[in-house]
């Protein structure tokens, strides 16, 4: 099959968070299983571009509608560690896409409305007529609109497109002239309520829920949180949406890389392990500890890996640093945040702790670093109000890091607890709290410290237990296939 993804982030040349590795690690899987994928993805400036390899530009003059004029842009070729990935780079005075910073300005919408149209506009050019497009998120919610109402009469014929909705906090709510910038000239239509019109706000249009309603099937990111978004408050307003078209939605665990996620050969870790013999797991320790000029003692690490940002569970994050200095434990922190108010609070706690020889927190995103203390450390913390998959407690069990979280979205259908859970002994991996609060995150770090300390065995078994578990793309890549089948054949 001839799939193209469509999408706002591939790992790790351009990455902010999860979605970036999905992108990669879909299109890896679905290449293995005998797949021609291509990705296409906006050249910004801020671009790890020393892990894209012979980048070269391949189509020169591609003239992409914008409002009543055309903007000139140049397409480039490059291999992200073996995706074949095509990159649009404008030449307008907008600068669409050399803004230094990947999200955050305030014309985001407009970017990426117009990322949208440019790649239709180059698939159209340059012949591609792909089984099956796949779009994600909100950036690219656009494609199938367009694609279905515009380049459909243009000769793109049959078109398919699966969408998956990564977040529905971000959903690219704008007002209506993105419609004119895009093309679509009878806003109108658009503005219908069956269409594009934000469910909130009546003057302005939605472009997930333009991706929603276009898109010949809808998935998220976990089958927790598909049912949390059409049955709960979860979905920030298109849980209508989707239950209107919940017969063409459904929710698909994400993976992880299993060749760049694995602590058996990992280069960016000294010591290598398996489930099977996890004790290079505390040489890692050792050296992270150096690294971070931790002290030596016999002390569990907790970790924290992940964006700041509220949806993380900030204060909670903050109050399991001090819950674990408190309770004979280290505590490590890697995240960053765009927002300047945490940012400048995370700050603050790191001058504040800077002389504690049981703490570091390293703020700023660190590739290499995260997974040294993905291998070195005892535990992780997730304590999200939500998170649609989630994938720092994937790579943690991986790791051998027992994860302690908060249940809901894709960590609900990913770890399990020690002690309360319907599953089996051989099948428990990590510890699970439910409120949202103090209490509640105590409860679960109370029990996993109490565990490390007086049941040393009992910990290495739910380590052990949690290296086992299959959280690969092998799963997830099958079910994406069978979805792209079940599309064509519609
Ligand atoms: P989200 O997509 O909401 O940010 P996920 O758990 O789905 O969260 O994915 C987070 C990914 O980003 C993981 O691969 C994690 O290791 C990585 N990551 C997040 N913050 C950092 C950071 N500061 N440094 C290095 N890696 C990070």
């Amino acid at each position: 099959m001839y799939i193209v993804m469509i999408a706002p982030e591939c790992a790790p040349a351009a990455k902010v968070g999860g979605l970036a590795d999905v992108v990669f690690g879909l299109s890896r899987e679905l290449e293995i299983r005998g797949n021609d994928v291509e990705i296409i993805l906006p050249m910004y400036d801020c671009m790890r571009y020393d892990h894209i390899y012979g980048l070269q530009e391949t189509y020169r003059d591609l003239w992409v509608p914008y409002y009543d004029r055309k903007v000139h842009c140049s397409v480039y070729f490059g291999f992200v560690h073996g995706r074949k990935c095509f990159f649009i780079n404008d030449h307008s005075d907008k600068n669409f896409f050399n803004r230094g910073v990947f999200y955050g300005d305030h014309d985001d919408p407009e970017r990426f409305a117009f990322f949208c149209r440019a790649a239709l506009e180059f698939m159209l050019m340059s012949n591609k007529h792909p089984d099956v497009i796949h779009c994600h998120d909100w950036q690219t919610g656009l494609v199938p609109v367009l694609l279905f109402d515009v380049y459909k009469y243009l000769g793109m014929t049959h078109p398919r497109v699966c969408y998956t909705l990564h977040n529905l906090k971000h959903q690219g709510v704008v007002g209506e002239h993105i419609l004119r910038q895009a093309g679509l000239n009878d806003t109108g239509y658009y503005y219908h309520h069956d269409r594009m019109r934000d469910n909130f706000n009546a003057f302005a249009v939605n472009l997930m829920k333009g991706g929603i309603v276009y898109s010949n099937f809808i998935t998220t990111v976990s089958p927790n949180y598909a049912g949390e978004i059409k049955y709960s408050d979860e979905s920030f307003g298109l849980g209508h949406t989707v239950h209107v078209h919940s017969n063409k939605f459904g929710g698909v665990l994400n993976g992880i890389d299993y060749d760049f996620w694995n602590p058996e050969i990992d280069g960016y870790i000294p010591y290598h392990y398996s489930a099977d013999n996890p004790d290079g797991k505390y040489g890692n320790k050792d050296v992270l500890r150096d690294r971070l000029l931790l002290r030596k003692d016999y002390k569990p690490i907790i970790a924290y890996i992940g964006r700041l940002d509220h949806q993380k569970g900030v204060h909670l994050i903050r109050h399991a640093i001090f819950y674990a200095l408190n309770n004979n434990c280290q505590f490590i922190l890697l995240g960053s945040s765009p927002d300047p108010e945490i940012n400048s609070h995370f700050w603050n706690l790191k001058h504040e702790l800077n002389d504690n020889p049981d703490c570091h927190l390293e703020l700023g995103y660190n590739e290499e670093l995260s997974h040294l203390i993905y291998a070195g450390s005892d535990m992780i913390v997730i304590p999200s109000l939500f998170e649609p998959c989630g994938l720092t407690q994937m790579i943690a069990m991986r790791y051998g890091t027992v994860p302690v979280v908060r249940d809901t979205g894709g960590l609900h259908d990913t770890v399990f607890d020690a002690e309360y859970t319907y599953k089996s002994y051989h099948e428990r991996n990590g510890y699970v709290f439910t409120n949202f609060d103090y209490a509640g995150i105590e409860s679960a770090l109370h029990r996993a410290i109490g565990m490390w300390y007086s049941y040393p065995q009992h910990f290495r078994e739910l380590m052990t237990n949690a290296m086992r578990y299959d959280y690969s793309w092998n799963h997830p890549g099958e079910h994406y296939l069978n979805i792209y089948e079940y599309i064509r054949e519609k």
